[in-house]
């Protein structure tokens, strides 16, 4: 492709683009494919010939996008978001043009240098304590399982502690903790076995006087208790496990303490939400991702430790190919994460706090978590629902209820969310809180605004009323 025809798709794809953020609410929110329908429409062989892009974009609208779930959409109210925003995508476009491979500070100074300063900004918006020091991770995922690596390191070290650890570690979360944390656990060769989830309460945070009992039990087995991790905004119903209660059991047990705010970290810029960080002075390391509600397109994962040097014992690598005279100077971000080369994400981030400010972002989530209450409003005014958690943020977990046993509430709100799901405006899914059927309204799209929420209430009522008819 010469640059002139760069040119011109380039302005197409943009226009494409822009005219696809405004229109993207009249699509079906949810893809409507069969399995294998999209692999049957692709050429079993690649193609001989080069193709023209004029033939290839046709096919991306044509073959690709019915296949696609816009997850942009403002009828987006399942999982979690994954909001972009066109100051992200535009930032990533220069990103994919530099196509720079970050492994160390010599193969692009300015990204390291500026993940560095865009860490820190993270950390003073959402009030995290001073000293804690961020990396760019992919996923949350990633940053549990480097946290997991790091406190196997901390626990097995034999420079560090005398231990020369031999007995089984033990990992800790509760019940509620996100399945990234058994998947942590099973990578870094734990053992499942070494996994104790602790039971959460009525409101479904872990209780910390059943965290302490575990880690005693473990204790008098012989077992090395080493690592707890404590979730503000749990997955299905965004409870806040309280650091302040679990950070002393961590400290006095030893534990390494790592925080997954994955959804909800982000509404730590908001003054009235920081009390979820009450107590994260103890923290070893915390995780969020601004890939989910800040505004920045997928993946952007924001993990901060408390003591990188501990990162670098699990991760640093020293090949001659790789070694620069300004190793000594730098920070190599090779050594604090599991990749090798590393995409420059931090431009994003750059271009999204910029573009907004602290303030445009503490709108921006202030206005989801508006939206949210006025929806637990109305599913409080309702006879026919219930309120299934506290909604601390942008998720509402509820269900229709009228009194008839478990098993018929649980096909009752399936058929709720798969007739919900069918008319392609909204788009929500499920869980199980305490063995209960849950549907989750998550309300964190870009785009969504009070008419979209009532319209899904709306909606939501319409078939309700049909379905207990
Ligand atoms: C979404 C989520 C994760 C996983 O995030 P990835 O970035 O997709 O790995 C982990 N923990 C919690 C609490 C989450 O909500």
């Amino acid at each position: 492709m010469d640059k002139d025809l760069f040119r011109h798709h380039g302005y197409e794809f943009v226009d494409w683009l822009a005219d696809y953020f405004e229109n993207v609410g009249t699509l079906p929110v949810m893809s409507r494919v069969k399995p294998g329908e999209i692999r049957a429409q692709i050429p079993s062989a690649p193609p001989e010939q080069p193709e023209p892009m004029d033939r290839i974009f046709e096919d991306f609208k044509t073959v690709i996008l019915p296949g696609i779930t816009h997850w942009q959409h403002p009828g987006w109210h399942a999982y979690f978001p994954a909001n972009n925003s066109p100051e992200s995508v535009l930032a990533e476009l220069l990103t994919a043009g530099l196509g720079v491979q970050g492994m160390i500070w010599q193969t692009s100074p300015a990204a390291a240098e500026l993940e560095d300063a865009v860490l820190e900004w993270l950390r003073q918006l959402l009030g995290l304590p001073a000293g804690l020091t961020g990396v760019i991770q992919d996923t949350a995922s990633t940053a549990t399982l480097c946290a997991l690596l790091s406190a196997r390191e901390r626990a097995t070290d034999f420079e560090a502690n005398e231990k020369g650890l031999k007995r089984p570690l033990v990992v800790y979360a509760s019940q509620e903790a996100h399945s990234s944390v058994e998947k942590g656990v099973k990578i870094a060769g734990f053992g499942r076995e070494n996994l104790r989830l602790i039971p959460s309460d009525a409101e479904f945070a872990m209780r910390p006087e059943r965290l302490e009992e575990a880690i005693l039990r473990d204790k008098s087995r012989g077992l090395e208790p080493c690592f707890v991790a404590a979730t503000l905004g749990t997955t299905s119903s965004g409870a806040v496990d309280s650091l302040a209660a679990i950070g002393p059991i961590a400290r006095r047990h030893g534990l390494w303490l790592h925080v997954d705010a994955a959804y909800a970290g982000t509404a730590a810029v908001l003054p009235e939400k920081r009390w979820i960080l009450d107590g994260a002075e103890s923290i070893d390391s915390f995780v969020f991702n601004p890939h989910k509600w800040m505004l920045t397109n997928f993946d952007c994962s924001a993990y901060f430790v408390r003591e990188p040097s501990w990162l670098v014992r699990t991760f640093e690598i020293h090949p001659e190919y790789l070694k620069t005279g300004a190793d000594p100077y730098v920070k190599n971000y090779r050594d604090w994460g599991i990749q090798l080369g590393r995409r420059f994400r931090a431009l994003k981030l750059w271009f999204v706090l910029r573009s907004y400010g602290a303030e445009g972002l503490r709108a921006f989530v202030r206005e989801h978590i508006r939206l949210a209450q006025l929806f637990k409003s109305w599913v409080e005014a309702d006879p026919r629902f219930e309120l299934m958690a506290p909604a601390h943020f942008g998720l509402v977990c509820f269900r229709l209820n009228d009194n008839r046993d478990e098993a018929a509430l649980a096909s009752l709100n399936k058929a709720l969310m798969d007739r919900l799901n069918a008319t392609g405006k909204i788009y929500l899914t499920h869980t199980a809180l305490h063995g209960k059927f849950t549907l989750r309204m998550v309300i964190g799209q870009r785009t969504t605004a009070e008419r979209h929420v009532r319209a899904a209430w709306d909606l939501i009522r319409e078939i309700s009323a049909d379905l207990l008819k």
